[in-house]
């Protein structure tokens, strides 16, 4: 492999050859975020008086001021200014924090927006790399990778947990109006969809159809963000694909969607279904926001997320399942998903859609209440659905949680079985 150095003044070598690179926790000097402490990344775009280009601030403490082993909040707010920059932008240019962070050695970035998790092994603080020098590195990259959409970039590193969470809101309004801009698009309502390979560098085989009803995996690319990358980079990881040739319009089989991911997957994925579990579903990279996995005894399905930390009715956490779906293969039964593909009236539709869910953890429940309820209410499943999925408060083993569902006559057991 040619190492790329890049002309960054950081005490620590940067290119793609690191791209790789895990850091245990006992390699770790410090960490941030990842469910330990509140973290996120946030690209803001602002006009050309509210911006000093270059300036990098760290607010809390720096390295110097933690011992080995240390857990912190974290906040990368980086504010943009470019004559040609959109706000339609900013998703795009968010989502590089991942890839370029992880090309630093030492450094290790996992996940996006508020779910971040990032690790600095002990190396890297030995060659004396400061919190400081994220700044550096994603300055440096901005600039030499999106010449032509930025002009200006600053970078503030929150560190101080008050902070972070008051600037954590702020993100998450922005998050929330980026998710919601897709309003009515639906995937029969636009001609091509839009691949995505960002995540080739750690699944080299792994590739994302993003449409307008299907997030990607991370939750981080929207159908408007691939197109807006697009646009950005014509050649880059973000390519149109137009829908030609129905095979299956029920699971969502396309002919020429077929054709780009057998190219694209080097050959190893042969056919993809968008709109199923059960069936060549979509493979799976790392940065998945939720998992969704079969619940054979209830003829359904559970899902849980990169925040729960807790046992699952199938047997696994999230970090076991991770482990078993990852790596860009297909594997029937079981996918990453970004969450908002849960509330997506595309949710596995050949499936039966949500009414198939049996388990959730009770926040992501909560927090997709009022959109679950309206599907539900939709789909015929009536408006106290989202009450009759189980959670961790009912139980994680498969009989606890069938008593429940059996009490509460959850459809999943009048559906047709799901294998
Ligand atoms: Fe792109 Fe999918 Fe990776 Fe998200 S998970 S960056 S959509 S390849
Ligand atoms: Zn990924």
């Amino acid at each position: 492999i040619k190492i790329k150095i890049v002309d960054i003044p950081v005490p620590i070598t940067i290119g793609p050859a690191f791209e790789g690179e895990v850091i245990r926790k006992a390699d770790a000097y410090v960490e941030f975020g990842g469910g330990k402490a509140p973290g996120f990344e946030y690209v803001k775009m602002v006009g050309p008086d509210d911006i000093e280009d270059g300036r990098i601030t760290v607010v809390g403490p720096e390295i110097d001021d933690v011992e080995d082993g240390a857990i912190l909040p974290i906040g990368i707010y980086i504010k943009i200014y470019g004559r040609k920059m959109q706000s339609d932008f900013e998703g795009v240019l968010e989502r590089r924090v991942h890839y370029f962070i992880n090309y630093g050695e030492g450094l290790w970035h996992v996940a996006q927006r508020d779910l971040c998790w990032l690790r600095i092994s002990k190396d890297a603080k030995e060659k004396g790399f400061k919190f400081k020098d994220f700044g550096e590195i994603l300055i440096a990259k901005y600039k030499s990778e999106f010449p032509a959409i930025v002009d200006r970039v600053e970078v503030t590193i929150y560190t101080e947990e008050a902070l972070v969470n008051e600037k954590m809101e702020e993100a998450r309004e922005a998050y929330r109006v980026r998710d919601e801009r897709l309003g009515g698009l639906t995937d029969e309502s636009v001609d091509e969809f839009y691949s995505c390979l960002l995540c080739q560098s750690f699944a080299p085989n792994h590739v994302c159809i993003v449409t307008p009803e299907r997030v990607g995996l991370c939750g981080a690319v929207s159908w408007l963000d691939a197109k807006a990358s697009f646009e950005i980079t014509p050649t880059g990881p973000n390519q149109p694909l137009k829908k030609e040739g129905v095979v299956d319009e029920e699971k969502g089989i396309w002919r020429s969607l077929n054709e780009y991911v057998y190219t694209a997957s080097n050959q190893s994925v042969e056919e993809v279904a968008l709109y199923t579990l059960m069936e060549l579903p979509m493979s799976s990279c790392g940065c998945f926001e939720a998992i969704m996995a079969i619940v054979p005894e209830a003829n359904g399905l559970m899902i849980t997320t990169r925040e729960h930390s807790g046992m699952t009715p199938c047997g696994m956490t999230f970090s076991t399942l991770a482990g078993a779906v990852g790596g860009g293969v297909q594997s029937p039964g079981f996918m990453g998903i970004g969450k908002r593909y849960i509330i997506s009236k595309k949710f596995i539709k050949a499936d039966n859609g949500i009414g198939r869910i049996v388990w959730m953890p009770k926040d992501l429940k909560e927090s997709l209440r009022g959109e679950m309820t309206k599907i539900a209410e939709e789909q015929g499943l009536g408006s106290d659905f989202v009450d009759k999925i189980a959670d961790e408060t009912i139980g994680t083993a498969t009989e606890e949680i069938l008593f429940f569902l059996e009490e509460k006559q959850h459809p999943a057991f009048t559906m047709d079985p799901l294998f």
